[in-house]
């Protein structure tokens, strides 16, 4: 016997197998049990949800010798032929490749005849919203004023494209996209009745790449047996489908939350050597994203996980907390349009990790900004790397900081501000702070009596071997060197625009003194 796509063999023969749509299920039951059949039903939703399957279901219920009923029997021949696709009363008509005004007055022409058995005619017409105008206004006439033996089911995957007309004069039936959840459990039920292993890792990866279509998720599996024959596991996945190995993903998405610029584009590169398509990595990191602040928001939310997946991201989604994640997921898809746009999608990817890596240092901006020197309980990320280069590892209790400006963060962060730009040399046991010779109020303020001890403190931490701390200016005469124009300088010296424009980039363009002081 030839291999029978799973779509097809799996396609639901009673109500109570279509999956996760229990709304429409009862809807139909009930007109059907209750003799309150419509003449005209208009299924909408997503492709691959079961709209067709739940249309032929209802030609079976209409036309079952032991019907209408709810659950026909399957056995007799009207059920039969239906189920093959032979009935000559039940019709179906795509929508697309017969959407003129003439293949809808041959179809009006078939309805002036009873059916040649059953008690009704059905009409099933699929992606409806592709008729022509005229086409729909010759539908309409039929719709209006339907035999009592037509019954149509309309489906479409555009509701807002079928003309207002039509739509009020159909029982509107709204599919929804099943959730990867229930695709899981459906694609793990599959495999065990059909004799194939199936990784809980390679069913979540392939009912979230289904998004919603257990039609699609079903011919992935095709695909997927082709490929690794009755063992499909999370490696064969990844190279059928082109999406990254969890942990790849997992590994991006901690490298990003730490900063660590050089770790992040490290993998990005892998994947994309490995044949991986930049924008594939691109929606998996952002749906990890996206399930980490389910986890961080409550942990019971997120089900399209593997217990597996779950318990190795459950904790840093904690760690990194709502406020983090929401803000990381925010910036992350604030990328979307680049990516989608770029002709070159690979350096899209890359652009759009090192805007969610630096971010951490931003954030330590951000918070400075708003007085808040202490960190918060949630433990923020750190940033390990003022530019993340090559080199670059995660942070660690008790680590050498990376920079001054790092070792003095959380104390005293003006005085980072302050340092951030200098250049420290060592000498023998002389640790000398160059400043530039612009930066002479940070140098001032740097090496004022009330900043030695924190300066030196720090200093010691990054250069163990440093006994003396000295401050100086570059080309300069001292730290005393008085610019032209005074206010500019002075804001230009203020550590916290030095901070800004060491994140953010840009020029000062002018400066206002406030009526306010
Ligand atoms: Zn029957």
């Amino acid at each position: 016997m030839s291999y029978q796509v799973l779509a097809r063999s799996w396609r639901p023969q009673r109500f109570a197998d279509l999956l996760g749509q229990d709304a429409v299920v009862q809807t139909l039951r009930n007109a059907l049990s209750g003799d309150a059949l419509g003449h005209a039903y208009l299924f909408s939703g997503l492709r691959g949800v079961g709209k067709t399957t739940a249309a032929r279901l209802l030609a079976k219920a209409v036309n079952c010798a032991e019907g209408p009923t709810a659950e026909p029997c399957g056995r007799c021949d009207s059920c039969r032929e239906v189920a093959e696709g032979s009935s000559i009363d039940v019709v179906e008509i795509d929508g697309a490749s017969n959407r003129k005004i003439e293949d809808v007055r041959e179809l009006r022409e078939m309805l002036r005849f009873h059916p040649t058995r059953d008690r009704f005619r059905v009409i099933i017409i699929d992606e409806v919203h592709m008729l022509t105008r005229e086409a729909f206004n010759a539908l309409l006439k039929s719709i209006e004023e339907p035999p009592s033996y037509v019954l149509f089911v309309l489906a479409t995957t555009e509701r807002h494209k079928v003309p207002a007309t039509i739509l009020s004069r159909c029982q509107q039936l709204e599919f929804r996209p099943l959730s990867a959840d229930a695709i899981r459990a459906h694609l793990e039920a599959v495999a065990g009745r059909e004799g194939f292993s199936l990784s809980p890792g390679a069913a979540a990866a392939i009912a979230a790449a289904a998004q919603g279509s257990v039609r699609d998720a079903l011919s992935l599996v095709d695909q997927l047996r082709a490929f690794a024959a009755d063992a499909i596991d999370d490696a064969a996945v990844a190279t059928v489908l082109g999406v990254p190995p969890f942990e790849v993903t997992a590994g991006l998405v901690d490298a990003l939350a730490d900063g660590r610029v050089a770790a992040a584009l490290e993998t990005i590169r892998g994947e994309l050597a490995a044949g991986h398509d930049a924008t594939i990595l691109y929606h998996e990191t952002g749906r990890l994203l996206r399930a980490m602040l389910h986890l961080a928001v409550d942990p019971g939310l997120e089900p399209s996980l593997t217990d597996d997946q779950r318990g190795a991201i459950e904790g840093r989604a904690r760690n990194l907390g709502v406020d983090v994640l929401t803000r990381m997921l925010g910036l992350w898809l604030e990328q979307e349009p680049m990516l989608r746009d770029a002709a070159n999608r690979e350096l899209a990817l890359e652009v759009a990790a090192l805007r969610l890596a630096r971010w951490p240092a931003v954030r330590r901006l951000e918070r400075w900004l708003a007085g808040e020197t202490a960190p918060p309980a949630t433990g923020p990320p750190t940033v390990t790397g003022r530019d993340g280069g090559p080199g670059s590892e995660p942070p660690s209790a008790g680590a050498r900081p990376a920079s001054l400006a790092d070792a003095l963060w959380d104390e005293q962060p003006r005085l980072a501000g302050a340092v951030e730009a200098a250049r420290p040399s060592l000498e023998g046991d002389v640790l000398t702070l160059w400043f530039a010779g612009g930066a002479g109020a940070s140098a001032r303020y740097a090496g004022s009596a009330a900043m030695r001890r924190p300066l030196e403190a720090a200093c010691r931490r990054l250069f163990p071997g440093a006994a003396t701390v000295r401050v100086a200016v570059e080309g300069g005469s001292g730290a005393d060197d008085a610019p032209t124009d005074e206010l500019l300088a002075e804001v230009e010296a203020d550590p916290g625009v030095a901070r800004a424009r060491a994140v953010i980039g840009g020029e000062i363009v002018g400066v206002r003194r406030d009526g306010g002081g």
